[in-house]
């Protein structure tokens, strides 16, 4: 395959979204296999994107944490190819195993929610937002490890610029109602994701679905989310009261860190849980 800045060999494309595409490959100097991302060749003249992709390696790198992937380097090579390497993960994502096995069982959504929470508590605590927590960017290794990928459009939230720009970047399924009204985002905004995520390992289903993106929005803004024990009696209490105060839409009723959500699902751990039937019979 062909040579990327004279030592990553690229092997085969793995994955790719709107901004950029994916790519697993041999780093012929450390031997080892990496994952490289690359800027769509068609935003190689866009300064937005090129500003866009770097911010994205900025806010990864400054990152290290066991459940976040790592990145290795980054580079631009002679025909304006701008790249990212990084860890390479072998598995699926989270959104492949929901598709695959319907909903987990609670002690898997427990323990996977646990480890999505350390990688926030880590990123939040070197104050940075992820923005578009979801489960295709949660990687799972074959083990049942978790390493969140995607800080496409993570922010500094100490910048003194935290503005936002209002264009729709990032899957509006998860998005916080602060997020749906294009207004200021901060660490709650990941927990409500979360929740989202969680909710969806639980009950194998998102809470809201729609036409379009508006109307999905709208949802996260105004709508009732059904409580998990709604649709499967056999989740546990302890995890549908971690779910619904994840997602509440009132920021000030929603969990403040991810700290207190990782105390509860440790709690909720320790509580017997039963046999867990994957659907009711109706
Ligand atoms: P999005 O549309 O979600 O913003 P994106 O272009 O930002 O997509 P990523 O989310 O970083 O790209 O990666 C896209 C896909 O590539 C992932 O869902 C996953 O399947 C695969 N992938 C990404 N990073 C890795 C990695 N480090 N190891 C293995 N596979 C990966
Ligand atoms: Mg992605
Ligand atoms: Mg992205």
């Amino acid at each position: 395959g062909r040579i990327l800045g004279n030592r990553y060999e690229i092997i085969e494309k793995i994955g790719g979204g709107g901004m950029a595409l994916v790519y697993k490959a041999k780093c012929q100097l450390l031997n080892r296999y990496v994952a490289v991302k690359i800027l769509r060749p068609e935003f190689t003249s866009d300064e937005e994107f090129i500003t866009k992709f770097k911010r994205e390696s900025q806010a990864a790198a400054s990152l290290s944490h066991p459940n976040i992937v790592n990145i290795y380097d980054v580079g631009v090579d002679d025909h304006d190819i701008y790249y990212i390497v990084m860890e390479y993960v072998k598995g699926k994502t989270l959104k492949q195993i929901i598709k695959e096995h319907g909903p987990l069982n609670p002690e898997e959504t427990i323990n996977i929610g646990k480890q999505i929470s350390l990688a926030l508590h880590h990123a939040h605590s070197n104050h940075i937002v992820h923005r578009d927590i979801k489960p295709h960017n949660i990687l799972m290794t074959d083990d049942g490890r978790v390493k969140v990928t995607d800080f496409g459009i993570a922010r500094a939230v100490t910048s003194a610029t935290v503005t936002n720009t209002g264009n729709v970047i990032g899957s509006v399924h998860y998005f916080s109602p602060e997020q749906a009204r294009g207004g200021y985002t901060d660490e709650k905004s990941d927990i409500y994701s979360l929740g989202i995520v969680m909710y969806e390992m639980a009950t194998g289903r998102l809470p809201f679905d729609g036409e379009s993106p508006i109307s999905i929005a709208l949802k996260h803004i105004h709508e009732d989310v059904m409580p998990p024990t709604m649709i499967n009696e056999n989740i546990p209490k302890a995890l549908e009261d971690i779910i619904m105060k994840s997602i509440q839409k009132d920021q000030a009723k929603r969990y403040g860190s991810t700290k207190e959500i990782l105390e509860d699902l440790n709690q909720a751990l320790k509580q017997p849980m039963g046999d867990f039937v994957k659907f009711d019979d109706d």
